[in-house]
């Protein structure tokens, strides 16, 4: 029958050396490979004591944004959650009363602003959406969790530290 591929190789049926029954030049080549492999460039790094640089292009997890007066960016127009194609992202919009400048950007805000971090695939769509730059992706990725409502992201969650006040 003729090989679909040169890489058949053809069978050693020739009966064992005394020296290959005690299995000493396999178990001599193996040693030589983990020798070799011990001087070499390490392959894996010891996360989580050292962490790897991201990729330029790298998106992780979300944070809401404020501006440099420390008010909140995000004016609940839905549109990251309109452009979210896992329909990961929630938000209830409320309306700015008046002393409330300080806190809000705008006249509308989110009053909550969840996103499901189990749902999001990291596309990033939200931040292209967003046309306040409320939202964008940071440099980090969500811990792990054992309670699945453990990766709904809300407001506490997601927005940066006051500038002013730190918190
Ligand atoms: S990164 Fe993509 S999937 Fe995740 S919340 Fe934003 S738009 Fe949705
Ligand atoms: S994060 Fe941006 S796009 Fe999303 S609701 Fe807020 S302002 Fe609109």
């Amino acid at each position: 029958m003729q090989a679909l591929t040169n890489r058949a190789k053809a069978v050693d049926r020739r009966p064992m050396t005394l020296a290959e029954k005690m299995y000493i030049p396999a178990i001599a080549k193996g040693m030589g490979i983990t020798f070799k492999h011990l001087f070499q460039k390490k392959a894996t790094i010891a996360f989580p004591e050292k962490k790897r640089d991201f990729s330029p292009v790298f998106r992780g997890l979300h944070v809401l944004n404020r501006d440099e007066e420390g008010r909140e960016r995000c004016t609940a127009c839905g549109l990251c959650a309109v452009a979210c194609p896992a329909e990961a992202i929630t938000m209830e919009a409320a309306e700015r009363k008046e002393g409330e400048e300080n806190l809000y950007r705008e006249e509308k805000y989110a009053a909550k602003y969840e996103i499901n971090m189990l749902r999001c695939i990291f596309c990033g769509f939200c931040e292209e959406a967003c046309p306040k730059d409320a939202v964008y992706m940071s440099e980090t990725f969500a811990p792990a969790n054992y309670q699945r409502k453990g990766f709904i992201y809300g407001k506490d969650d997601l927005l940066i530290p006051h500038p002013k006040e730190g918190k």
